[in-house]
């Protein structure tokens, strides 16, 4: 795909890319009064401070920019390959990115983005630029300020981050729990990386170090047989069947309830134990935003380590998806594989 790089500002010691990949942000509504995306040329001209912040700036946008509830494997290793092409020319990078999947978005490209030392920091908006209340200008502007931040020439962050409503959050520690406010994101397992007031507090303890000698790898074997089950009292035989025995399914994130419990019933166990043994890899995470999957500590999780599902540790169910997808891709020893399940790779579980 043809991905053109348009200059927008050439005056500043840091250079940015941003990449625009559709989203509420640059939404205007059609005539059915429905939001749908429009270029960037026309978000530029809704910013003009973007050619005076000492910045200097350059835009690439998707050829059609996309509802992020539309984001498929291809943009993000679209993504992965813009962030490559470009990762000497500039100092960091800023995605613009519809809020309903950023999470996801930014979990695999923590993972797919291995030895990365500059900043790439997803944001969006709550409601489109054209909007008198938007939270748009306020998003982009400060997540371009934090991504050309650095002491001594090195960048003050260097991973993959969400900044949303003040708050930078890790990528793949974050989670959209609010639809219709502007705080939408969280990272309940996950101190915030930096608060932005009138001035910009980063939380260096909380904060990847910068590493020198890193190299840049992006990895972009994803594997998207990978589905989500989240558990609930009443679920039947049927249904959980239906979903573990899909067709050419690898791999399976377990939503269980609490501290990683399930129903100890027969019929459910059975099920996992001959799904696992026919080569399903199960990670279990709970439906609880905050905490962690502790199996073995109730009755109800005690028999999962027994028919061999993984404990997610306290993941969010969107960075389990996308390493999932990612290791069942590019991993094929199988001990390695499990043994990277369950520990941390790029900070998005505590070990
Ligand atoms: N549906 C939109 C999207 O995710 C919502 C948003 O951007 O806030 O692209």
């Amino acid at each position: 795909m043809n991905f053109e790089v348009v200059n927008i500002n050439e005056v500043g010691d840091r250079r940015i890319l941003i990449i625009y990949t559709g989203g509420t942000f640059g939404m205007v509504r059609d005539e059915s009064g429905s939001l749908a995306p429009f270029d960037f040329g026309q978000v530029v001209e809704k910013i003009p401070e973007l050619k005076s912040l000492g910045i200097q700036l350059a835009a690439i946008s998707f050829p059609t920019p996309i509802d992020s509830s539309n984001v498929t494997i291809e943009d993000w290793k679209n993504l992965g390959w813009i962030i490559a092409k470009h990762y000497d020319q500039y100092d960091g990078f800023v995605i613009l990115h519809g809020t309903d999947t950023m999470a996801y978005t930014a979990s695999m490209l923590s993972f797919m983005l291995e030895g990365l030392n500059k900043p790439v920091i997803l944001t969006g908006a709550q409601m489109p630029i054209g909007s008198v209340r938007s939270d748009a200008r306020e998003n982009l502007i400060t997540a371009l300020e934090i991504a050309s931040t650095e002491t001594n020439g090195n960048p003050i962050v260097s991973e993959v981050c969400i900044y949303f409503n003040f708050i930078l959050l890790r990528g793949n520690r974050s989670q959209k729990i609010r639809s219709s406010q502007f705080a939408a994101f969280e990272s309940e397992n996950y101190p915030y990386l930096a608060e932005a007031g009138i001035s910009i507090e980063f939380n260096h303890n909380a904060l990847r170090p910068f590493d020198q000698n890193a190299t840049l790898r992006v990895i972009t074997e994803i594997n998207p047989n990978v589905t989500i089950l989240k558990i609930f009292p009443g679920i039947t035989e049927n249904a959980v069947r239906g979903t573990i025995f899909a067709n050419n399914l690898e791999g399976l994130v377990l939503e269980t309830f609490g501290s990683g419990n399930t129903m100890k019933s027969d019929w459910f166990l059975n099920c996992l134990s001959e799904a696992i043994e026919g080569g399903l890899v199960i990670l279990n995470v709970s439906q609880c935003l905050g905490g962690e999957v502790m199996q073995g500590r109730y009755e109800t999780s005690k028999k999962l380590n027994e028919v061999g599902v993984l404990s997610g540790g306290d993941i969010t169910t969107e960075a389990a998806a996308a390493k999932l997808m990612l290791l069942l891709g590019s991993e094929s020893d199988q001990t390695m594989l499990r043994k990277k399940l369950t520990m941390p790779i790029n900070g998005e579980m505590d070990a």
